[in-house]
């Protein structure tokens, strides 16, 4: 259950781990499989626990230092480059981190919304206030939106392209407003400092 899903391609023979609804992507587990060596591509596949059918998959190649990642999302294509940071570890070796693309903090998962991949911190930001009603109210809206939609907001068969493109516009803004939301509160209560300083 719920292990993030699995590898493809790379000269190996791909595993098909079953996976729930997740939508991130673990360095741990990346560099325990060899993903983030130099050199190396393949794909992850994620897999809907119940029914075993694929939901999502990317692509990456790994550069020194980076890895990009080549996925879908809302229909388009989307090439990410994320910086891998290293750290050494107590025994010998080294540990291997994603960085944010939106905060630059070094994490080991990176979950994906809407508009790309980003880290818990900046994932419960958007996420996490139920106790604002406003902000609550914009995330049940695009709830329900999603409610509409396939795994990873893809396009259920039948449904009209511009009906598509008007939820996924929707989508974006309800994830957009959240932000500003939480970046305008901040501004207030710590003025001359940046959400980046708070989860640095
Ligand atoms: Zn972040």
């Amino acid at each position: 259950m719920a292990r993030g899903g699995s590898r493809y391609g790379a000269g190996r023979p791909g595993r098909h781990v079953k996976a729930e609804h997740c939508r991130r992507i673990d360095a741990r587990r990346w560099q325990r499989e060899g993903m983030l060596q130099p050199g190396r591509c393949g794909g992850w596949v994620w897999t809907d626990v119940d029914t075993g059918k694929q939901t999502a998959s990317i692509g990456y190649s790994t550069e020194p230092g980076a890895v990009v990642l080549n996925y879908r999302l809302n229909d388009q294509p989307i090439r990410q480059w994320l910086p891998i940071l290293t750290t050494p570890c107590h025994f010998g070796g080294q540990r291997q981190w994603f960085a944010c693309p939106r905060c630059a903090r070094s994490v080991a998962v990176l979950f994906l919304r809407a508009n790309g991949f980003v880290c818990r911190q900046c994932n419960r930001i958007a996420y996490g206030s139920q106790s604002d009603d406003a902000l609550d109210r914009i995330w049940r809206k695009q709830r329900k939106i999603e409610g509409r939609l396939g795994e990873y907001w893809q396009r259920p068969k039948g449904m009209h392209q511009t009906t598509y493109a008007k939820l996924m516009a929707t989508i974006i803004d309800c994830e957009e407003r959240r932000d500003a939301a939480l970046v305008a509160a901040f501004e207030r209560l710590f003025p001359g400092r940046t959400i980046g300083d708070l989860l640095g």
